[in-house]
């Protein structure tokens, strides 16, 4: 059994959300608070959740960079669900084409990059500026390989500092669904089964989304 794997084999790469945690600068923190709480003699307990459509583990839609692109309630569930793979990248800065080529990317594939930043980005409650993301270059690559997911272990596909607006454009103009805010530090590189689900709000350039992975047996 892989660490962090459960008993059924499926092993959860989401992070929890919780009131005051680490979110992109410009976006709305997260903020999670009781409205009705036992302890204060309601008959129920009942939060009010409040935070920006991209925290913690969640998905892209194309609308979120592309005027009058689909919202992630028109996500076919299948670029969500089915056979991923996920890739050790080493590169301290970001996934470049040459990271990529020994890996035979194929058509319609859905790719998880495990970079330093399951260990490291998620163990600090500050932002982290120097995040591993993917490089315009290795997007471009990706949309002209035509895969169908792409996920990536932090924050942003983009970089903080160059790639941001570029490389989100790259993915999500060739119609590529993207995940952020993984965390693969449990998981080894490989094959897997993904599930993973955003929420489902209308219109919506970002959602949050919970992850899930298992060992895939088969050798298709
Ligand atoms: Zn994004």
């Amino acid at each position: 059994m892989h660490a962090g794997e459960t008993k059924n084999g499926w092993i959860d790469v989401s992070v929890s959300l919780h009131s005051g945690m680490v979110h992109w600068p410009d976006n709305p923190p997260v903020r999670i608070e009781r409205m009705l709480d036992m302890e204060h003699g309601d008959v129920a307990n009942v939060s009010k959740i409040s935070m920006g459509s991209h925290s913690g583990t969640h998905m892209d839609a194309p609308l979120h960079f592309v005027r009058d692109g689909a919202g992630l309630d028109e996500m076919p569930l299948t670029a969500t669900m089915g056979r991923a793979r996920v890739i050790e990248i080493h590169d301290p800065e970001s996934v470049k084409p040459g990271d990529l080529d020994p890996h035979e990317i194929r058509r319609g594939e859905r790719i998880l990059f495990k970079t330093q930043n399951s260990a490291r980005g998620w163990a600090s409650a500050a932002f982290i500026e120097d995040f591993v993301y993917v490089s315009q270059e290795a997007a471009r690559y990706l949309a002209l390989r035509e895969i169908q997911t792409v996920g990536i272990d932090y924050l942003s596909v983009g970089g903080f500092h160059r790639d941001g607006v570029e490389t989100h454009q790259a993915l999500l103009e060739a119609g590529i669904w993207v995940i952020e805010g993984l965390d693969l530090s449990q998981v080894e590189p490989g094959e897997y089964e993904l599930v993973c689900l955003p929420i489902k709000v209308e219109g919506s350039d970002g959602a949050p989304a919970r992850a899930i992975l298992r060992p895939s047996n088969d050798r298709r």
